[in-house]
Protein backbone atom coordinates (compact mmCIF):
# COMPACT_ATOMS: atom_id res chain seq x y z
CA UNK A 1 0.00 0.00 0.00
CA UNK A 2 1.56 3.44 -0.92
CA UNK A 3 2.05 6.39 1.38
CA UNK A 4 -1.36 7.81 -0.51
CA UNK A 5 -3.85 5.19 -0.22
CA UNK A 6 -2.76 5.20 4.08
CA UNK A 7 -4.03 8.82 3.50
CA UNK A 8 -7.49 7.78 2.03
CA UNK A 9 -8.05 4.94 4.11
CA UNK A 10 -8.30 7.58 7.17
CA UNK A 11 -9.02 10.35 5.59
CA UNK A 12 -12.27 11.98 7.38
CA UNK A 13 -14.87 13.03 5.36
CA UNK A 14 -18.17 13.89 7.70
CA UNK A 15 -18.32 17.12 9.94
CA UNK A 16 -16.27 17.83 13.26
CA UNK A 17 -18.30 19.03 15.94
CA UNK A 18 -17.73 19.04 19.49
CA UNK A 19 -14.67 16.51 18.56
CA UNK A 20 -16.79 13.91 17.13
CA UNK A 21 -17.50 13.26 13.32
CA UNK A 22 -20.80 13.33 12.21
CA UNK A 23 -22.28 12.90 9.02
CA UNK A 24 -24.60 16.00 9.24
CA UNK A 25 -28.03 16.33 10.55
CA UNK A 26 -29.76 15.96 6.69
CA UNK A 27 -27.63 13.37 5.73
CA UNK A 28 -26.50 15.33 2.42
CA UNK A 29 -23.28 15.04 0.99
CA UNK A 30 -21.90 16.77 -2.01
CA UNK A 31 -18.46 15.26 -4.19
CA UNK A 32 -15.09 16.72 -3.86
CA UNK A 33 -13.18 16.50 -7.57
CA UNK A 34 -9.36 15.89 -8.57
CA UNK A 35 -9.20 19.07 -10.92
CA UNK A 36 -6.06 17.25 -12.57
CA UNK A 37 -8.46 14.49 -14.04
CA UNK A 38 -12.19 15.32 -12.83
CA UNK A 39 -12.69 12.09 -10.69
CA UNK A 40 -14.53 12.06 -7.58
CA UNK A 41 -11.93 11.93 -4.69
CA UNK A 42 -14.55 12.18 -1.94
CA UNK A 43 -17.55 12.22 -0.82
CA UNK A 44 -18.12 14.93 2.23
CA UNK A 45 -20.69 15.57 4.63
CA UNK A 46 -22.96 18.92 3.61
CA UNK A 47 -23.65 20.97 7.05
CA UNK A 48 -26.94 22.02 7.50
CA UNK A 49 -27.94 24.73 9.86
CA UNK A 50 -28.52 22.24 13.10
CA UNK A 51 -25.38 21.38 12.28
CA UNK A 52 -24.25 25.02 13.08
CA UNK A 53 -26.36 25.08 16.17
CA UNK A 54 -24.54 22.39 17.74
CA UNK A 55 -20.90 23.43 16.80
CA UNK A 56 -21.83 26.44 18.35
CA UNK A 57 -23.31 24.96 21.68
CA UNK A 58 -19.76 22.75 21.27
CA UNK A 59 -17.63 26.23 21.12
CA UNK A 60 -19.22 27.44 23.74
CA UNK A 61 -18.53 24.75 25.86
CA UNK A 62 -15.24 24.64 25.25
CA UNK A 63 -14.40 28.10 25.40
CA UNK A 64 -14.61 29.27 29.19
CA UNK A 65 -12.40 26.35 29.56
CA UNK A 66 -9.58 27.16 27.04
CA UNK A 67 -9.87 31.15 27.56
CA UNK A 68 -8.83 30.51 31.31
CA UNK A 69 -6.04 28.56 30.73
CA UNK A 70 -2.58 30.22 30.53
CA UNK A 71 -1.15 31.91 27.65
CA UNK A 72 1.79 29.68 27.97
CA UNK A 73 -0.04 26.48 27.94
CA UNK A 74 -2.04 27.11 24.82
CA UNK A 75 1.40 28.29 23.27
CA UNK A 76 2.20 24.90 24.25
CA UNK A 77 -0.64 23.10 22.07
CA UNK A 78 0.54 25.44 19.37
CA UNK A 79 3.38 24.19 18.78
CA UNK A 80 2.90 21.15 19.45
CA UNK A 81 0.43 21.26 16.62
CA UNK A 82 3.69 23.00 14.43
CA UNK A 83 5.37 19.75 15.43
CA UNK A 84 2.99 17.15 13.96
CA UNK A 85 2.32 19.34 11.22
CA UNK A 86 6.07 20.04 10.50
CA UNK A 87 6.69 15.88 10.62
CA UNK A 88 3.61 15.15 8.01
CA UNK A 89 4.21 18.26 5.36
CA UNK A 90 4.39 15.20 2.27
CA UNK A 91 0.77 13.75 3.55
CA UNK A 92 -0.74 17.31 3.64
CA UNK A 93 1.21 18.66 0.48
CA UNK A 94 -0.52 15.38 -1.32
CA UNK A 95 -3.59 16.15 -0.42
CA UNK A 96 -3.51 19.44 -1.11
CA UNK A 97 -2.45 18.49 -4.78
CA UNK A 98 -5.35 15.92 -4.80
CA UNK A 99 -7.99 18.62 -4.12
CA UNK A 100 -6.56 21.84 -5.13
CA UNK A 101 -4.14 21.02 -8.42
CA UNK A 102 -1.43 22.44 -7.61
CA UNK A 103 2.04 21.31 -8.18
CA UNK A 104 3.68 19.22 -5.29
CA UNK A 105 6.71 22.10 -4.85
CA UNK A 106 3.70 24.53 -4.52
CA UNK A 107 1.62 22.13 -1.98
CA UNK A 108 5.25 21.52 0.10
CA UNK A 109 5.20 25.30 0.34
CA UNK A 110 1.99 25.92 1.41
CA UNK A 111 2.20 22.98 3.86
CA UNK A 112 5.15 24.62 5.67
CA UNK A 113 3.56 28.00 5.30
CA UNK A 114 0.59 26.65 7.06
CA UNK A 115 2.28 24.73 10.10
CA UNK A 116 4.50 27.87 10.43
CA UNK A 117 1.18 29.99 11.73
CA UNK A 118 1.39 27.43 14.87
CA UNK A 119 5.02 28.08 15.19
CA UNK A 120 4.37 32.10 15.12
CA UNK A 121 1.36 32.34 17.32
CA UNK A 122 2.38 29.49 19.77
CA UNK A 123 5.38 32.58 20.09
CA UNK A 124 2.62 35.69 19.93
CA UNK A 125 0.46 33.92 22.27
CA UNK A 126 2.88 34.52 25.09
CA UNK A 127 3.60 38.50 24.49
CA UNK A 128 -0.08 39.94 25.21
CA UNK A 129 0.63 43.35 25.43
CA UNK A 130 -1.50 45.79 28.21
CA UNK A 131 -0.63 48.54 30.23
CA UNK A 132 -1.31 49.90 33.50
CA UNK A 133 -1.01 53.81 34.16
CA UNK A 134 -2.49 56.91 35.71
CA UNK A 135 -5.14 59.43 33.26
CA UNK A 136 -2.84 62.98 32.83
CA UNK A 137 -5.68 65.26 34.06
CA UNK A 138 -7.74 62.92 36.58
CA UNK A 139 -5.00 60.69 37.94
CA UNK A 140 -7.40 58.03 37.62
CA UNK A 141 -5.56 54.60 37.44
CA UNK A 142 -6.00 53.17 34.20
CA UNK A 143 -6.00 49.42 33.26
CA UNK A 144 -5.71 47.88 29.70
CA UNK A 145 -5.96 44.39 29.19
CA UNK A 146 -6.53 42.22 25.85
CA UNK A 147 -9.20 39.38 26.41
CA UNK A 148 -10.35 36.42 23.79
CA UNK A 149 -12.87 38.33 21.77
CA UNK A 150 -15.37 35.20 21.76
CA UNK A 151 -16.39 32.18 19.10
CA UNK A 152 -15.31 33.17 15.64
CA UNK A 153 -16.48 31.89 12.54
CA UNK A 154 -13.72 31.56 9.93
CA UNK A 155 -14.19 31.06 6.29
CA UNK A 156 -11.51 30.07 3.67
CA UNK A 157 -11.24 30.04 0.14
CA UNK A 158 -10.06 26.79 -2.38
CA UNK A 159 -6.64 28.18 -3.08
CA UNK A 160 -5.05 27.42 -0.18
CA UNK A 161 -6.81 24.86 1.84
CA UNK A 162 -4.93 24.38 4.23
CA UNK A 163 -2.69 27.82 5.29
CA UNK A 164 -6.08 29.75 4.83
CA UNK A 165 -7.35 27.61 7.60
CA UNK A 166 -3.95 27.33 10.05
CA UNK A 167 -3.56 31.69 9.33
CA UNK A 168 -7.07 32.08 11.18
CA UNK A 169 -7.01 29.63 13.25
CA UNK A 170 -3.58 29.82 15.64
CA UNK A 171 -4.32 33.38 16.32
CA UNK A 172 -7.92 32.56 17.40
CA UNK A 173 -6.79 29.50 19.52
CA UNK A 174 -3.59 31.85 20.81
CA UNK A 175 -6.33 34.55 21.68
CA UNK A 176 -7.99 32.09 23.77
CA UNK A 177 -11.22 31.80 20.77
CA UNK A 178 -13.41 29.19 19.83
CA UNK A 179 -13.68 28.63 16.21
CA UNK A 180 -15.95 27.00 13.64
CA UNK A 181 -14.49 26.92 10.22
CA UNK A 182 -16.44 26.86 6.63
CA UNK A 183 -13.70 25.66 4.49
CA UNK A 184 -14.11 26.19 0.38
CA UNK A 185 -16.78 23.35 -1.20
CA UNK A 186 -13.77 22.56 -4.16
CA UNK A 187 -11.20 21.73 -0.74
CA UNK A 188 -12.77 20.81 1.95
CA UNK A 189 -10.31 17.48 2.71
CA UNK A 190 -7.65 19.16 4.02
CA UNK A 191 -8.81 20.98 7.10
CA UNK A 192 -10.32 18.31 7.60
CA UNK A 193 -7.31 15.65 7.81
CA UNK A 194 -5.80 18.35 9.92
CA UNK A 195 -8.60 17.68 13.01
CA UNK A 196 -6.68 14.57 14.40
CA UNK A 197 -3.43 16.27 14.24
CA UNK A 198 -4.60 19.21 16.30
CA UNK A 199 -6.45 16.34 18.36
CA UNK A 200 -3.08 14.92 19.06
CA UNK A 201 -1.71 18.80 19.57
CA UNK A 202 -3.75 18.52 22.39
CA UNK A 203 -6.69 20.57 21.28
CA UNK A 204 -10.01 20.36 24.00
CA UNK A 205 -13.34 18.90 22.15
CA UNK A 206 -15.16 21.55 20.71
CA UNK A 207 -12.60 24.36 20.54
CA UNK A 208 -12.47 23.59 16.45
CA UNK A 209 -15.50 22.93 14.89
CA UNK A 210 -15.54 22.05 10.88
CA UNK A 211 -18.39 22.29 9.01
CA UNK A 212 -17.88 21.71 5.16
CA UNK A 213 -21.61 22.32 3.30
CA UNK A 214 -22.77 23.03 -0.83
CA UNK A 215 -25.08 25.76 1.01
CA UNK A 216 -21.95 28.04 2.26
CA UNK A 217 -24.66 31.65 1.80
CA UNK A 218 -27.48 30.03 4.07
CA UNK A 219 -24.73 27.75 6.88
CA UNK A 220 -22.35 31.15 7.29
CA UNK A 221 -25.49 33.40 7.40
CA UNK A 222 -27.21 31.21 10.46
CA UNK A 223 -23.43 31.12 12.13
CA UNK A 224 -23.26 35.36 11.94
CA UNK A 225 -27.14 35.80 13.65
CA UNK A 226 -26.23 33.88 16.38
CA UNK A 227 -25.41 36.09 19.24
CA UNK A 228 -22.24 34.14 20.82
CA UNK A 229 -20.45 34.68 17.85
CA UNK A 230 -18.48 37.81 18.04
CA UNK A 231 -15.74 37.68 14.94
CA UNK A 232 -16.25 36.88 11.29
CA UNK A 233 -12.93 36.26 9.59
CA UNK A 234 -13.42 35.56 5.74
CA UNK A 235 -10.58 34.87 2.66
CA UNK A 236 -12.38 34.97 -0.21
CA UNK A 237 -13.54 37.35 -3.22
CA UNK A 238 -14.47 40.68 -2.37
CA UNK A 239 -18.16 40.20 -3.71
CA UNK A 240 -18.89 37.75 -0.79
CA UNK A 241 -16.60 39.83 1.58
CA UNK A 242 -18.82 42.51 0.84
CA UNK A 243 -22.26 40.15 1.34
CA UNK A 244 -20.42 39.00 4.50
CA UNK A 245 -19.88 42.63 5.88
CA UNK A 246 -23.59 43.39 5.66
CA UNK A 247 -24.97 40.60 7.38
CA UNK A 248 -22.23 41.07 9.89
CA UNK A 249 -23.46 44.17 10.68
CA UNK A 250 -26.80 43.30 12.45
CA UNK A 251 -24.67 41.84 15.51
CA UNK A 252 -21.79 43.80 15.21
CA UNK A 253 -19.35 41.76 14.78
CA UNK A 254 -15.61 41.88 14.27
CA UNK A 255 -15.00 41.91 10.73
CA UNK A 256 -11.79 40.17 9.46
CA UNK A 257 -12.07 40.51 5.32
CA UNK A 258 -8.90 39.45 3.36
CA UNK A 259 -10.41 39.98 -0.21
CA UNK A 260 -9.26 40.30 -3.91
CA UNK A 261 -6.06 41.55 -5.38
CA UNK A 262 -5.34 42.98 -9.26
CA UNK A 263 -1.32 43.51 -8.18
CA UNK A 264 0.94 45.68 -9.89
CA UNK A 265 4.10 44.97 -10.91
CA UNK A 266 6.32 47.45 -11.95
CA UNK A 267 10.24 46.97 -13.37
CA UNK A 268 12.04 49.83 -13.62
CA UNK A 269 14.63 50.06 -16.53
CA UNK A 270 17.57 50.32 -13.55
CA UNK A 271 16.23 46.81 -12.14
CA UNK A 272 18.60 43.63 -12.62
CA UNK A 273 16.40 41.59 -14.80
CA UNK A 274 17.87 38.53 -13.22
CA UNK A 275 15.94 39.47 -9.80
CA UNK A 276 13.36 41.01 -11.66
CA UNK A 277 12.31 37.92 -13.93
CA UNK A 278 13.14 35.56 -10.69
CA UNK A 279 10.69 37.70 -8.62
CA UNK A 280 7.73 37.91 -11.42
CA UNK A 281 7.63 34.62 -11.77
CA UNK A 282 7.60 33.64 -8.41
CA UNK A 283 5.00 36.82 -8.15
CA UNK A 284 2.78 35.18 -11.02
CA UNK A 285 3.58 31.26 -11.02
CA UNK A 286 3.22 30.86 -6.93
CA UNK A 287 -0.18 28.71 -6.84
CA UNK A 288 -0.23 28.68 -10.78
CA UNK A 289 -1.23 32.09 -10.36
CA UNK A 290 -4.59 31.52 -8.45
CA UNK A 291 -3.35 33.95 -5.49
CA UNK A 292 -4.93 36.85 -4.58
CA UNK A 293 -1.07 38.49 -4.34
CA UNK A 294 -0.67 36.81 -7.70
CA UNK A 295 0.91 39.84 -9.94
CA UNK A 296 -1.91 40.86 -12.28
CA UNK A 297 -0.54 43.60 -14.28
CA UNK A 298 2.94 43.66 -15.23
CA UNK A 299 4.44 47.20 -15.90
CA UNK A 300 8.04 47.37 -17.64
CA UNK A 301 9.59 50.32 -18.61
CA UNK A 302 9.60 50.52 -22.41
CA UNK A 303 13.78 50.32 -22.02
CA UNK A 304 13.91 46.71 -21.19
CA UNK A 305 10.87 45.70 -22.07
CA UNK A 306 11.59 43.91 -25.02
CA UNK A 307 14.30 42.19 -23.20
CA UNK A 308 12.08 41.49 -19.97
CA UNK A 309 9.76 40.00 -22.49
CA UNK A 310 11.87 37.74 -23.89
CA UNK A 311 12.79 36.34 -20.78
CA UNK A 312 9.57 35.98 -19.21
CA UNK A 313 8.58 34.53 -21.89
CA UNK A 314 11.30 32.00 -22.00
CA UNK A 315 10.81 31.37 -18.02
CA UNK A 316 7.20 30.30 -18.90
CA UNK A 317 7.56 28.13 -21.85
CA UNK A 318 9.71 26.07 -19.76
CA UNK A 319 7.52 25.41 -17.08
CA UNK A 320 6.08 21.69 -17.38
CA UNK A 321 2.33 22.08 -17.60
CA UNK A 322 0.38 18.33 -16.26
CA UNK A 323 -0.85 16.58 -13.01
CA UNK A 324 0.97 18.08 -9.96
CA UNK A 325 1.26 14.51 -8.65
CA UNK A 326 3.99 14.33 -11.10
CA UNK A 327 7.37 14.23 -10.64
CA UNK A 328 8.94 17.04 -12.90
CA UNK A 329 5.56 19.44 -13.49
CA UNK A 330 5.50 22.19 -12.60
CA UNK A 331 2.04 23.46 -13.47
CA UNK A 332 -1.11 21.93 -12.46
CA UNK A 333 -4.57 22.17 -13.22
CA UNK A 334 -6.93 24.97 -12.63
CA UNK A 335 -9.46 24.28 -9.79
CA UNK A 336 -12.39 23.98 -11.97
CA UNK A 337 -13.92 24.29 -14.89
CA UNK A 338 -15.11 28.36 -14.17
CA UNK A 339 -12.15 29.18 -13.28
CA UNK A 340 -10.01 28.13 -16.26
CA UNK A 341 -12.73 29.51 -18.73
CA UNK A 342 -12.68 32.56 -17.19
CA UNK A 343 -8.66 32.96 -17.35
CA UNK A 344 -9.25 31.87 -21.28
CA UNK A 345 -11.77 34.70 -21.71
CA UNK A 346 -9.26 37.19 -20.02
CA UNK A 347 -7.20 36.15 -22.91
CA UNK A 348 -9.46 36.00 -25.63
CA UNK A 349 -10.49 39.50 -24.54
CA UNK A 350 -6.76 41.04 -24.77
CA UNK A 351 -6.51 39.69 -27.76
CA UNK A 352 -9.56 40.64 -29.36
CA UNK A 353 -8.14 43.78 -27.72
CA UNK A 354 -4.91 44.14 -29.83
CA UNK A 355 -2.62 42.48 -27.19
CA UNK A 356 0.16 40.36 -28.82
CA UNK A 357 0.15 36.68 -27.79
CA UNK A 358 3.67 35.33 -27.17
CA UNK A 359 2.75 32.49 -25.27
CA UNK A 360 0.68 29.71 -24.46
CA UNK A 361 -3.78 30.89 -24.62
CA UNK A 362 -5.06 27.86 -26.20
CA UNK A 363 -7.10 25.89 -23.89
CA UNK A 364 -6.11 21.94 -23.98
CA UNK A 365 -8.77 18.92 -24.34
CA UNK A 366 -8.78 16.25 -22.50
CA UNK A 367 -9.66 15.77 -18.96
CA UNK A 368 -8.56 18.05 -16.15
CA UNK A 369 -9.21 22.04 -15.73
CA UNK A 370 -5.38 22.75 -17.37
CA UNK A 371 -4.39 26.32 -19.03
CA UNK A 372 -1.22 27.26 -20.43
CA UNK A 373 1.76 29.22 -18.68
CA UNK A 374 0.68 32.59 -21.40
CA UNK A 375 2.16 35.47 -22.30
CA UNK A 376 0.36 38.69 -23.15
CA UNK A 377 2.56 42.15 -24.12
CA UNK A 378 0.53 45.38 -25.88
CA UNK A 379 -2.10 44.68 -23.29
CA UNK A 380 -4.69 47.65 -23.37
CA UNK A 381 -5.66 49.52 -20.63
CA UNK A 382 -9.08 48.93 -21.41
CA UNK A 383 -8.85 44.93 -21.52
CA UNK A 384 -10.71 43.26 -18.82
CA UNK A 385 -7.80 41.44 -16.97
CA UNK A 386 -6.14 44.81 -16.06
CA UNK A 387 -9.34 45.42 -14.11
CA UNK A 388 -10.07 42.42 -12.66
CA UNK A 389 -7.85 39.20 -11.21
CA UNK A 390 -6.72 36.88 -13.71
CA UNK A 391 -6.23 34.35 -11.21
CA UNK A 392 -4.38 32.26 -13.78
CA UNK A 393 -0.76 31.24 -15.50
CA UNK A 394 -1.42 34.41 -17.52
CA UNK A 395 1.57 37.31 -17.84
CA UNK A 396 -0.50 40.42 -18.73
CA UNK A 397 2.83 43.59 -19.82
CA UNK A 398 2.43 46.84 -20.67
CA UNK A 399 4.82 49.52 -21.11
CA UNK A 400 5.88 52.78 -19.21
CA UNK A 401 8.22 55.41 -19.31
CA UNK A 402 7.08 58.40 -16.98
CA UNK A 403 7.30 57.49 -12.84
CA UNK A 404 4.78 59.48 -11.99
CA UNK A 405 2.44 57.89 -14.78
CA UNK A 406 3.09 54.54 -13.65
CA UNK A 407 2.45 55.32 -10.05
CA UNK A 408 -1.05 56.43 -11.35
CA UNK A 409 -1.85 53.75 -12.99
CA UNK A 410 -0.75 51.55 -10.56
CA UNK A 411 -3.16 53.04 -7.54
CA UNK A 412 -5.77 53.01 -10.42
CA UNK A 413 -8.06 50.29 -8.97
CA UNK A 414 -10.20 49.13 -6.31
CA UNK A 415 -7.95 46.89 -4.80
CA UNK A 416 -4.98 47.58 -2.76
CA UNK A 417 -3.40 44.20 -1.42
CA UNK A 418 0.12 43.84 -3.01
CA UNK A 419 1.84 45.81 -5.17
CA UNK A 420 6.01 44.41 -6.76
CA UNK A 421 9.05 47.29 -7.48
CA UNK A 422 11.80 46.17 -9.60
CA UNK A 423 14.59 48.95 -9.13
CA UNK A 424 18.22 49.07 -8.94
CA UNK A 425 18.00 51.84 -7.11
CA UNK A 426 16.97 51.49 -3.70
CA UNK A 427 15.91 54.71 -2.96
CA UNK A 428 13.88 55.37 -5.86
CA UNK A 429 12.33 51.75 -5.00
CA UNK A 430 11.53 52.53 -1.96
CA UNK A 431 10.17 56.15 -2.65
CA UNK A 432 7.98 54.23 -4.89
CA UNK A 433 6.72 51.88 -2.64
CA UNK A 434 5.54 54.82 -0.76
CA UNK A 435 3.73 56.38 -2.79
CA UNK A 436 1.35 52.54 -3.76
CA UNK A 437 -2.00 52.74 -2.05
CA UNK A 438 -1.49 49.07 -1.27
CA UNK A 439 -1.44 46.31 2.15
CA UNK A 440 1.98 45.30 1.09
CA UNK A 441 4.83 45.63 -1.31
CA UNK A 442 7.75 43.37 -2.60
CA UNK A 443 10.38 45.41 -3.21
CA UNK A 444 12.95 43.48 -5.79
CA UNK A 445 11.49 40.43 -4.09
CA UNK A 446 8.22 38.31 -5.97
CA UNK A 447 7.07 36.99 -2.11
CA UNK A 448 5.39 38.87 0.22
CA UNK A 449 3.41 36.08 2.71
CA UNK A 450 5.09 35.66 5.88
CA UNK A 451 3.66 34.72 9.10
CA UNK A 452 5.73 37.05 11.11
CA UNK A 453 4.30 39.88 8.64
CA UNK A 454 0.64 41.74 8.92
CA UNK A 455 -0.64 40.45 5.89
CA UNK A 456 -3.91 42.42 4.63
CA UNK A 457 -5.12 45.07 1.81
CA UNK A 458 -6.31 48.21 1.71
CA UNK A 459 -9.18 49.76 0.29
CA UNK A 460 -11.88 47.12 -1.61
CA UNK A 461 -8.96 44.21 -0.89
CA UNK A 462 -10.24 44.21 2.79
CA UNK A 463 -10.45 44.97 6.38
CA UNK A 464 -7.82 44.17 9.17
CA UNK A 465 -4.31 41.61 8.99
CA UNK A 466 -2.91 38.00 9.30
CA UNK A 467 -0.29 37.02 10.99
CA UNK A 468 2.22 39.13 12.63
CA UNK A 469 1.68 40.93 15.88
CA UNK A 470 -1.73 42.32 14.60
CA UNK A 471 -2.87 38.80 13.82
CA UNK A 472 -3.99 37.95 17.29
CA UNK A 473 -5.87 41.10 17.90
CA UNK A 474 -8.45 40.24 15.33
CA UNK A 475 -9.81 37.83 17.84
CA UNK A 476 -9.73 40.05 21.16
CA UNK A 477 -11.21 42.69 22.41
CA UNK A 478 -9.59 45.12 24.48
CA UNK A 479 -10.53 46.00 27.91
CA UNK A 480 -10.18 49.08 30.22
CA UNK A 481 -10.58 49.17 34.05
CA UNK A 482 -10.90 52.36 35.80
CA UNK A 483 -9.50 51.49 39.19
CA UNK A 484 -8.58 52.95 42.07
CA UNK A 485 -6.47 50.61 44.93
P1 LIG B 1 -15.28 32.96 -2.75
O1 LIG B 1 -15.51 34.30 -2.18
O2 LIG B 1 -16.16 32.49 -3.82
O3 LIG B 1 -15.36 31.87 -1.61
C1 LIG B 1 -14.62 31.96 -0.41
C2 LIG B 1 -15.33 31.17 0.66
O4 LIG B 1 -16.61 31.75 0.89
C3 LIG B 1 -15.60 29.71 0.32
O5 LIG B 1 -15.51 28.96 1.50
C4 LIG B 1 -17.03 29.74 -0.18
O6 LIG B 1 -17.67 28.50 -0.04
C5 LIG B 1 -17.63 30.76 0.76
N1 LIG B 1 -18.82 31.43 0.26
C6 LIG B 1 -19.22 31.61 -1.03
N2 LIG B 1 -20.38 32.30 -1.07
C7 LIG B 1 -20.69 32.60 0.22
C8 LIG B 1 -21.76 33.31 0.83
N3 LIG B 1 -22.72 33.89 0.13
N4 LIG B 1 -21.75 33.42 2.18
C9 LIG B 1 -20.78 32.87 2.91
N5 LIG B 1 -19.75 32.18 2.40
C10 LIG B 1 -19.70 32.04 1.06
O7 LIG B 1 -13.74 32.98 -3.17
P2 LIG B 1 -12.91 31.78 -3.82
O8 LIG B 1 -13.33 31.69 -5.24
O9 LIG B 1 -12.98 30.57 -2.96
O10 LIG B 1 -11.44 32.34 -3.69
C11 LIG B 1 -10.89 33.21 -4.60
C12 LIG B 1 -10.94 34.64 -4.09
O11 LIG B 1 -10.34 34.72 -2.81
C13 LIG B 1 -10.14 35.59 -4.95
O12 LIG B 1 -10.84 36.78 -5.15
C14 LIG B 1 -8.88 35.87 -4.13
O13 LIG B 1 -8.27 37.07 -4.40
C15 LIG B 1 -9.41 35.79 -2.75
N6 LIG B 1 -8.34 35.46 -1.81
C16 LIG B 1 -7.91 36.45 -0.99
C17 LIG B 1 -6.88 36.20 -0.12
C18 LIG B 1 -6.39 37.28 0.79
O14 LIG B 1 -5.73 36.96 1.76
N7 LIG B 1 -6.68 38.54 0.54
C19 LIG B 1 -6.29 34.94 -0.05
C20 LIG B 1 -6.77 33.95 -0.91
C21 LIG B 1 -7.81 34.23 -1.79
Amino acid sequence: MTKLDRIFETLPTDLYIGGDWRPGAEGARFDVINPADETVLASVASATTADADAALDAAEAAFADWAGRTSRERAEVLRRAWELMTAQLEDFARLITLENGKARADAMGEAAYAAEFFRWFAEEAVRADGLVTRGPSTGARIVVQHKPAGIAVLVTPWNYPAAMGTRKIAPALAAGCPVIIKPASETPLTMLALMPLLEEAGVPKGLVNVLPSRRSGALVDHLMHDPRVRVISFTGSTQVGRKLLHGAADQVLKPAMELGGNAPLIVFEDADLDQAVEGAMLAKMRNLGEACTAANRFYVHEAVAEAFARRMTEAMGALKLGDGREEGVDVGPLVNADTRDKVHAFVEDAVAKGARLRLGGQLPGGKGFYYPPTVLTDVPETADCVRDEIFGPVVAMQTFTDTEDVIRRANDTEYGLVAYVFSGDFRRGLQVCERLDYGMVGLNRGLVSDPAAPFGGTKQSGLGREGGHEGMHEFMETQYISAEW
